[in-house]
Parts: structure tokens; C-alpha cells; sequence
């Protein structure tokens, strides 16, 4: 049950062993109190998305990756699943892809009204590899990316959530914008953390603690788009809103 993403420049984070891979799986590894029964992380590069996932333990992931590397990448998103929909297995662990692999979507929470939008979208000859329901709200954003948002993936979000019921943290990254990761939250949470040349999204600060302290909480019915250098909040309909800036004080 932990979100984590992460964008930077590369001379946000000059030493190789800083990528996004690095950043999103210490994230998760802080977010482990939270519960999670599989793992998995995506990343952006050369053009594409490149994703590994896994039940059980991150350890199993970590295996997992050490057997298949992921290229070096600065934007990436990671996640730890705790099973609503679909039993956990590695194929309805998240990310899930749509749009063709160019689009990658990771999901806490429970999207109520999937069953409806699957049926539609396999009408529209959309095939699908999981049980789970955040499947369906990433082909929805792939649909949507496709469509009506014409290639802008907040857009995509927006347009997506404003037919999503239930309770959702969104993080989705695709391979023709790298560089952003775009979020959304509805009765679930989602934290911003502010860095130099780098920005983060976590469940909360937890996932980011080690880079900053520096950290916007957004508001119900939220939507973030972060790059290596700016933080953009509106709401569901694309309006400006503001999330709460605040600076993390304990010690994590
Ligand atoms: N409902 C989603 C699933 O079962 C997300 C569960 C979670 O919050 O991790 O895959």
C-alpha cells in the first residue's frame, strides 16, 4: 500500500547510483510499514517503458531486477500493492501498462465502478492481463491519452478521473513525455516532496524523506504534475488549485 515517484535532472543526481530506480526503491523500502503483498517499478527510457514487478517481498523484486537490470533512467514510479482486486500475483502486481507498453500506471486504493468501464473499453476492443480494476483505469487514461486529451497525459488524468469512482492514488509516466509523472488523489493520500532539480510523489513523506523535507500535501480531488524543475496542482476539470506546502520536521 505505498506510492512512490520520482523525476530529475541529470545533474540533480551526478553519482550514477542515484537513478530514479534507486530513489522509488528506497521510497518503498520506507513504506513497507504500511503492508503490501507485491511490488513493482517503472521506468522511462530510450523512448519506452520499461517495467518489472513481483509478489511477495520487495526482496523478490530486487531479485527480480538484479536478474533483468532496468536501463538508467531519471523518471521512474514505484509501488507496493495490497490485493483488492485480483489475487497477488506478478500479473496483477502494478505497474500496468496501456497504450501499447507506452504508458505505465500504478494505483493504491479501489476503483468502484471498474466493471462498467472494462465493459466498455472491451467493447472498444481493449484486451486486458489482470483482474485487477487499476488495469482498467490505466487503459481508460491510454484510451483517453489517445483521444480526447491529444497526447497530454494530465490531461489524460483529468479526463480520466473525472470518471473514476472510489478511492484512488494515481501515478501514471509515458514513454512520449519523459520527465513527468503525473498524479491524482481522491480519498487517498498523495505528498509532493520539493527538491533541487528533482521532485517526488509519495503516499506520504516517508517516500522521499532521505532526498527532502520540503513537501506539499494535495487536496481531495487533486491532480500534480511534476518535473525535474516545476509542481503544477489543479483540479479534475484542468482549474488551478493549491495543495498545502509544509516542511517535514520529525525525524523520520
Ligand atoms: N485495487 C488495486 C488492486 O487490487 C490496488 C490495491 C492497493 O491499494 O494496493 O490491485
Amino acid at each position: 500500500c505505498g506510492i512512490v515517484g520520482y523525476v530529475g535532472r541529470a545533474q540533480s543526481r551526478p553519482d550514477a547510483s542515484h537513478s530514479a530506480l534507486d530513489v522509488v526503491i528506497e521510497g518503498l523500502r520506507r513504506l513497507e510499514y504500511r503492508g503490501y503483498d507485491s511490488a513493482g517499478v517503472a521506468v522511462v527510457a530510450d523512448g519506452g517503458i520499461e517495467s518489472r514487478k513481483k509478489a511477495g517481498k520487495l526482496k523478490n523484486l530486487e531479485n527480480e531486477l538484479s536478474a533483468h537490470p532496468l536501463p538508467e533512467s531519471l523518471t521512474g514510479i514505484g509501488h507496493t500493492r495490497w490485493a483488492t482486486h485480483g489475487g497477488p500475483t506478478d500479473a496483477n502486481a502494478h505497474p500496468h501498462l496501456a497504450d501499447g507498453g507506452k504508458l505505465a500506471v500504478i494505483h493504491n486504493g479501489i476503483i468502484e465502478n471498474y466493471a462498467t468501464l472494462k465493459a466498455e473499453l472491451a467493447a472498444k476492443g481493449v484486451t486486458f492481463l489482470s483482474e485487477t480494476d487499476t488495469e482498467v483505469a490505466a487503459a481508460l487514461i491510454g484510451d483517453l491519452y489517445r483521444g480526447a486529451a491529444d497526447g497530454d497525459i494530465t490531461r489524460a488524468m483529468q479526463l480520466a478521473c473525472q470518471r473514476l469512482e472510489g478511492a484512488f492514488t494515481l501515478l501514471a509516466v509515458h514513454a512520449d513525455q519523459p520527465g513527468v509523472v503525473v498524479a491524482a488523489r481522491r480519498n487517498s493520500p498523495l505528498v509532493v516532496g520539493l527538491g533541487e532539480g528533482e521532485n517526488f510523489l509519495g503516499s506520504d513523506v516517508s517516500g522521499f524523506i532521505d532526498y527532502t523535507r520540503r513537501a506539499v500535501e494535495l487536496g481531495q480531488d487533486q491532480i500534480v504534475t511534476i518535473t525535474p524543475d516545476s509542481f503544477e496542482v489543479t483540479d479534475f476539470f484542468g482549474a488551478p488549485a493549491h495543495g498545502k506546502e509544509f516542511e517535514v520536521s520529525w525525524d523520520a
